[in-house]
């Protein structure tokens, strides 16, 4: 396979990459690369580069590259029964057994799981629960979700529109009229820089009262939100408000989506962001670290109070009408039990707090001071260095200097993946939940090196 040279032309000609620059990618004017393997926090490429990746693929190898606990999961299922439907209260032990340890491992709250497959079709499934859900109660006007900008859940037709970039809406007609979007949390982007981190959240609960008022709070449905922004540049949300935001939406009857697909199972150093942060949650959407990404598997978790009214709706309509061929799919059920015992019998939990506080400390002590650098933030395994062109004026750099993209491909020649977050002039990191202090010291004295190769 190695030495197929064909590789490359087939890719060219034949493949449509996500998220590519799809001319450029066909002509040739852009890098590609083919990955033929990976063991720990490193991949290889068919060239024989390694590469520590310090995003986990895209925030999902929380276990590492080459479990091989994992990889006979699935094949032992695959050889046992590679599929059976979850319809009409079909089930396999793989997926009945997930199911439990992922109830267990949830908030006290929560009460049972949808399985689908990834990030995306989970939050399209909660949109339509929290539909069903205002019906059966007799409330057919509450259906608007409130989403942030910056927010990131999914590249569907409504969880796009739930995701407020400007780059998953643009020429797609999006976002629908019944998605409405607020204020990102990043006290970095205040409006006002005299404003201190409590003037800030009561600005963001201002401009979100503001918005329910507007609309009419009849009119909205559900609110969602990352516990930390991800995709949007990874913020960790300023002290205080993820409890001013629940107690506008309790006093306005409105559900709480908690968008956990890169939060859950650890990567904040406690299993789920919710948790973490004290957000009691109407529904939990998990992906990614439900199976380090071995096989494709989300789910949404529903709160007792939602599966009340879903057993209602139930009793009076029959059959609930959602589900995928591939819900609960076994081989993805599969790898999450055999993932989700590793998290546990490796203390991945408790490394992602304790080595990921180490990690971004480092990153903070090496980078707080320069000149171009005008945050360094993180939250367990999650970590960003931000870029300004002027710190005490807090002027950011014009997006066709291109300065984060620069860095991330001044690091990746070092040997370490960063990656360019969309938005931004900003480096972000997602490293597996294994990383080791001596792994993290390689990530941090290679982005001091691309930093001062692009910034000085
Ligand atoms: N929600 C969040 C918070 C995500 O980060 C992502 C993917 N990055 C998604 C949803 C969508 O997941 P998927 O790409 O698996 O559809």
């Amino acid at each position: 396979m190695l030495k197929n040279d064909q590789l490359d032309q087939w890719d060219r000609e034949n493949f449509f990459h996500p998220s590519t620059h799809l001319a450029q990618h066909a002509r040739g004017e852009s890098p590609n690369r083919i990955v033929t393997g990976g063991k720990g926090v490193y991949i290889e490429d068919r060239d024989g580069t390694r590469l520590l990746d310090g995003f986990a693929g895209l925030y999902c190898v929380n276990v590492g590259y080459g479990r091989q606990e994992i990889a006979e999961a699935i094949a032992n299922q695959a050889k046992e029964l590679a599929y059976y439907h979850a319809y009409v209260g079909h089930g396999t032990e793989a997926s009945i057994t997930l199911a439990k340890m992922v109830v267990e491992r949830a908030p006290a709250n929560m009460s049972k799981v949808y399985f689908g497959l990834g990030g995306s079709d989970a939050n399209e499934t909660n949109v339509k629960l929290v539909w069903y859900y205002n019906n059966v109660l007799g409330r057919p006007e509450k259906k608007k979700i409130i989403s942030r900008w910056r927010g990131y859940h999914g590249s569907g037709l409504m969880t796009g529109s739930l995701t407020g970039l400007e780059l998953f809406h643009k020429k797609f007609d999006l976002p629908f009229s019944t998605v409405l979007h607020t204020v990102a949390p990043h006290y970095l982007h205040r409006p006002d820089l005299s404003m201190s981190e409590a003037d800030f959240v009561a600005y963001c609960v201002s401009e979100l009262e503001a918005l329910i008022e507007r609309e009419g709070a009849d009119t909205i449905a559900a609110f969602i939100g990352e516990p930390v922004l991800g995709t949007g540049g990874i913020v960790p949300p300023p002290a205080g408000y993820w409890e001013a935001i629940q107690k506008v939406l309790k006093k306005h009857d409105i559900l709480l989506i908690a968008d956990e697909v890169v939060t859950g199972f650890g990567r904040l150093g406690s299993m789920f962001g919710s948790a973490h942060y004290g957000i009691e949650a109407d529904f939990i959407t998990i992906a990614k670290g439900l199976t380090s990404a071995y096989a494709p598997l989300s789910g949404s978790i529903v709160s007792d109070r939602v599966w009340k009214v879903l057993e209602q709706g139930t009793d009076e309509f029959g059959a609930i009408g959602h589900g995928w061929t591939y819900s609960a799919h076994p081989i993805g059920a599969a790898a999450g039990v055999a993932n989700l015992k590793l998290i546990d019998e490796l203390g991945l939990v408790k490394n992602a707090g304790e080595t990921g506080a180490y990690f971004s400390g480092k990153l903070r002590d090496a980078l707080s001071a320069h000149k171009n650098v005008a945050e360094v933030r993180g939250e367990g395994m999650l970590a960003a260095v931000e870029f300004v062109e002027d710190k005490p004026s807090r002027t950011f750099f014009d997006p066709s200097k291109k300065v984060g993209p620069a860095v991330a491909g001044a690091l990746l020649k070092e040997g370490v993946i960063g990656r360019a977050m969309p938005q931004g002039d900003i480096l972000g990191f997602a490293p597996p939940l294994t990383l080791s202090k001596a792994e993290a010291d390689e990530i941090v004295a290679k982005t001091v090196k691309a930093v001062a190769s692009v910034l000085g």
